[in-house]
């Protein structure tokens, strides 16, 4: 067995809980926002919120295992060599963020699907890896779909790649050998890189082939990684998921017989606040109804939404005890954005709204430019249309892991005043009102 998390309930109301998760020496409180950080400037920006007196309910934070040489390793090294007294304020820092705050490494394995970071991944694997065998299996895979795709015609190219993404995973699980390796070999890169949850290295699930192969590939990593930290259950799922109810239950009936304490669930691309995703939104809510039911035979259980977007709320009024998006709020691989003022997060629609959009709000409806938010960055904001291009970068993004922060204090309040029905409520009255039947009446 690995090392235990300790579940504690401190408050609950109906389907709602508050609990106090420890693992090692660290404790957080939930619901939980984790922030997925994607470089330097996003992790210094929650370090600086993590000094704040609000942030209670930030106390994870996860990374992508091909973001990590740039963000957490020369950090990790400077953790090493230097004494404590002679670090620049910078690192101070960064040692007391990571005393508080638990680290999580995505394996991010959705990636040999999807090409959005593959020269990353490629250069990361190559920089992190202490051994020229070490991952060679998964390095040999993204040279070779590099290689194809510069020869092959874009149809050809599509149709080879999905082709040659279900022969790894599956020649993968037919070696016994080799599969052993390769989540050894995995699970050994997310220790260098200072996880303190490990989490397994599974394929994308878009069938009952790929959900028998994630299963195995759990269970692999549950009896070769080191007892010294707790090993998490993960799954990947691609968006078609939620529209195929045989592949929900068999995901149901797998997770009512799991006996590990924590579970992550990534869906990718997921956009159940929609119309129309009627079936989608049914299944989510069976999902979570499962949650409800496995925490309340055993309460020491807990689970974590990743890439959890818009739903984040829903998420973890009920079923989820930590919830996790990126800074800015979009969990889809763009780069749509990056050159303009990106558009900021309302707090009351719950929903992102153009800068413009903002600019006209603040001016036609506040008296003296405030800025209609009450969280701590947004009141730094003096006046909207001086605000630079790179200062508005940082502040929209604190503004939105603040007001997930907040989010996650206003369900445990609504759970200590015995009020969590309240939740639907909330989601009712904004743009997300599609969600709230994710959340029970009663
Ligand atoms: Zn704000």
């Amino acid at each position: 067995m690995s090392q235990n998390i300790i579940v504690e309930t401190l408050d609950e109301d109906r389907f709602g809980r508050t609990t106090k998760v420890t693992i090692g020496e660290k404790t957080i409180i939930t619901p939980n926002f984790c922030t997925l950080v994607q470089n330097n400037r996003e992790l210094n920006s929650l370090m600086n919120l993590s000094m704040l007196s609000e942030s209670k309910h930030l106390g994870t934070y996860i990374i992508r295992v091909f973001d990590t040489p740039k963000i957490i390793m020369p950090r990790l090294e400077n953790k090493n060599q230097i004494s404590i007294a002679n670090l620049e304020s910078v690192e101070a820092l960064f040692l007391k963020f990571t005393s508080k705050h638990i680290f999580f490494i995505d394996p991010a394995l959705e990636y040999l699907l999807y090409e959005f970071h593959a020269r990353k991944f490629v250069k990361a694997l190559k920089d992190l890896r202490t051994n020229p065998k070490q991952l060679d299996v998964l390095l040999r895979y993204l040279e070779e779909r590099d290689a194809r795709k510069e020869t092959f015609s874009k149809k050809e190219y599509e149709f080879w790649k999905k082709a040659f993404h279900k022969k790894f995973w599956y020649n993968l699980d037919r070696n016994q050998t080799a599969r052993n390796k390769f989540v050894g070999d995995y699970l050994d890169l997310e220790t260098l890189c200072g996880s303190e949850v490990f989490m397994p290295p599974v394929p994308l699930v878009d069938s009952e082939g790929m959900l028998d192969i994630a299963k195995r590939i759990n269970t692999i990593t549950k009896s070769i990684a080191s007892r010294t930290k707790p090993c998490a259950t993960y799954f990947i799922f691609q968006k078609s998921f939620l529209r195929n109810d045989r592949l929900v239950d068999k995901f149901i009936s797998y997770m009512k017989s799991d006996p590990t304490q924590l579970t992550i669930i990534k869906i990718k691309n997921l956009d159940i606040w929609k119309p129309g995703c009627v079936q989608q939104r049914e299944n989510y809510k069976k999902i979570m109804d499962t949650m409800y039911e496995i925490r309340r035979i055993n309460p020491y259980k807990i689970f974590m939404a990743l890439e959890n977007w818009y739903v984040s709320y829903a998420s973890a009024s009920y079923g989820y005890n930590i919830v996790s998006s990126s800074m800015h709020g979009f969990d889809r691989d763009s780069s749509f954005g990056t050159n303009t003022y990106g558009s900021w997060f309302d707090p009351e629609l719950m929903y992102y709204i153009p800068f413009d959009e903002l600019k006209n709000k603040v001016l036609k409806n506040t008296h003296n430019n405030v800025m209609p938010c009450y969280c701590s960055v947004c009141k730094t904001i003096k006046n909207l249309s001086e605000v630079k291009k790179d200062d508005w970068y940082r502040l929209r993004r604190e503004h939105y892991t603040l007001t997930m922060n907040e989010y996650m204090r206003m369900i445990s309040q609504a759970i200590s005043d015995r009020t969590i029905e309240l939740a639907r409520e909330k989601l009712a009255n904004s743009q997300l009102a599609l969600l709230r039947d994710l959340i029970p009446r009663q």
